[in-house]
């Protein structure tokens, strides 16, 4: 990637376009504050441009064949693999994710390319006999119109991924706002689709703000679908106002994450878990490990390693391989993260590493947080109940398995829960107990397949999920067909019945 700035401009129908009202954002890079691009920063007007574009080009995308809609997303994911690189490049620097993690991102969105291309082989109805003699049942999965997506900067491509491709091989056409923070690498992505012969209109992109472009998406009547990845206050207000609407509407939101150790558990295993689950991507994944309940004295046999291991956590560029930790996003977010931490230390709870501005003057120009551990984290408070969403890692000691249970439930959230153990007998029953959308056994929290479904209970979701098979109920309307060759009235409950 060269370092001069991009300018990146919405894409409406076929072209790229810049605002309305000609208004632009700067895009600058969390790393060293650099300029990264200029950004059409759009409004109502351009939603209502891009909606008539995604309307006007439904009936030809939902009559082409699923199978071949599917073919589109292959071919795109060849030219995102050729792509792969100078993307993570961008997502790099635009949103200071480690270059090896940009790549992951990328990847997911690659997988998510090839199940969905092949779900339009699929995409399954049901048949069943009927009650009566030469008449069939039989359902259909049918498009439903304009999918409006809105989207967190934390996975620029992976997580649109798992909304727009199964939206768009279903059938539906599309208008979708990326985060403000991280807009350059998700254009790159929607730009290996329409370089693989996605038909103008299907997936028209509108650059901005939330209260500004999002809302516009939210409000506007003719946004059938909603589908949302971001924090719960926000999902709440979507929920609210799409639902007044009738809109059909999937939230992906917030996360509390809770990583479980038993005293047999492997500790080696277990620290390793838990520094990757709390410091990856420094913390700022939905899915991060931002409670670890130690359980007995496991927590006097990990407690000092892990403070080791992550007071040896180098922060840096996310584009030097020596990183282990890269910036926060921007500098409101490192200053929520230390406002948890500081009330937290005034809340009594024992801060062991981190906690710290940086000092060093090679980080001075980013937004660098170090790998926080606060111990003896009491329940209930705030650093114990409440999402960071940075590398903060809240220590919590329970005394049994029942209470590390209870501890693990007893906040709003539910997405990504894990327990170390040896016992399987203790694994299963906490499989079952655990209330999240995700438990890992022996592993830490992170690290979704495309291939399977994710989301979250509670305050993390409205009863959806993203990845592998789920998505394709959510976005077709289900069509039950009757069809009956008998030539006669037959009269369903009453000509099967002598009675
Ligand atoms: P956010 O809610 O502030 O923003 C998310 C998106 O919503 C952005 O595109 C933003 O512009 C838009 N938005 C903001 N206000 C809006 C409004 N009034 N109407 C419509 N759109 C609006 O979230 P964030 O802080 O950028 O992202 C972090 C959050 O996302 C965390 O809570 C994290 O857990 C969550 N997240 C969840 C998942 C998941 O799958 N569960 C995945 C990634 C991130």
């Amino acid at each position: 990637m060269t370092d001069s700035p991009l300018t990146l401009l919405h894409h409406i129908g076929a072209t790229d376009v810049p605002s309305d009202n000609g208004a632009t954002f700067e895009l600058r890079s969390p790393t060293n504050g650099s300029l990264v691009g200029h950004v059409a920063r759009g409004s109502a007007v351009d939603v209502d441009r891009a909606v008539a574009s995604a309307r006007a080009a439904f009936t030809r995308w939902s009559n082409t064949p699923a199978p071949a809609r599917g073919e589109v997303l292959f071919r795109a994911a060849a030219l995102l693999t050729a792509r792969k690189d100078a993307i993570a490049e961008v997502m790099a620097k635009e949103m200071g994710k480690r270059m090896e993690e940009a790549r992951g991102d990328i990847q997911e969105a690659i997988d998510t390319m090839f199940y969905a291309g092949s779900e339009g082989r699929r995409l399954f109805g049901h048949t069943a006999p009927s009650e009566l003699n030469d008449k069939m049942g039989f359902t259909l999965r049918r498009p439903i119109g304009v999918v409006g997506v809105i989207t967190a900067w934390n996975f620029p491509v992976a997580v649109p991924s798992w909304k727009i491709l199964p939206a768009l091989v279903c059938g539906n056409t599309i208008v979708w706002k990326p985060a403000e923070e991280a807009p350059a690498s998700g254009a790159l992505f929607a730009q290996t689709l329409w370089d693989a012969g996605l038909p103008p209109g299907v997936l028209n992109v509108v650059h901005g703000f939330g209260e500004e472009v999002g809302a516009a998406i939210v409000a506007h009547p003719d946004t059938k679908v909603l589908t949302f990845t971001g924090s719960t206050p926000v999902g709440r207000g979507i929920a609210e106002t799409g639902g007044r609407m009738l809109k059909r509407i999937s939230l992906e939101m917030g996360g509390k994450n809770p990583v479980i150790v038993m005293p047999d558990a492997d500790l080696g295993l277990a620290i390793d878990g838990v520094l990757w689950g709390a410091f990856g991507t420094a913390g700022q994944r939905c899915t991060a490990t931002s409670r670890l309940i130690a359980v007995g004295d496991a927590h006097g046999r990990m407690i000092d390693e892990l403070v080791v291991r992550a007071k040896a956590m180098r922060m840096g560029d996310p584009m030097d391989p020596a990183t282990d930790v890269g910036p926060l996003v921007s500098e409101a977010q490192r200053g929520r993260v230390h406002g948890f931490v500081e009330r937290a230390v005034a809340d009594g709870a024992h801060l062991r590493c981190g906690g710290q501005l940086p000092s060093d003057a090679a980080l001075r120009g980013g937004w660098f947080y170090p790998s926080t551990i606060l111990d003896g984290v009491k329940r209930g408070s705030e650093l114990a109940m409440s999402e960071v969403f940075g590398p903060v890692l809240a220590v919590i000691q329970a005394s049994s398995f029942d209470e590390a249970i209870e501890i693990a439930n007893e906040v709003p959230y539910g997405l990504s829960s894990s327990i170390y153990t040896r016992d399987v007998n203790q694994a299963m029953r906490a499989v079952h107990r655990l209330q999240s959308g995700i438990t890992y056994v022996n592993a830490p929290t992170i690290g979704a397949e495309a291939h399977f479904p994710f989301g979250g209970t509670k305050d993390t979701g409205n009863g959806h999920r993203e990845g592998g098979w789920a998505p394709y109920e959510f976005f077709t309307e289900l069509k039950t067909v009757y069809f009956d060759y008998s030539g006669t009235l037959q009269r369903a409950q009453i000509d099967n019945r002598e009675d």
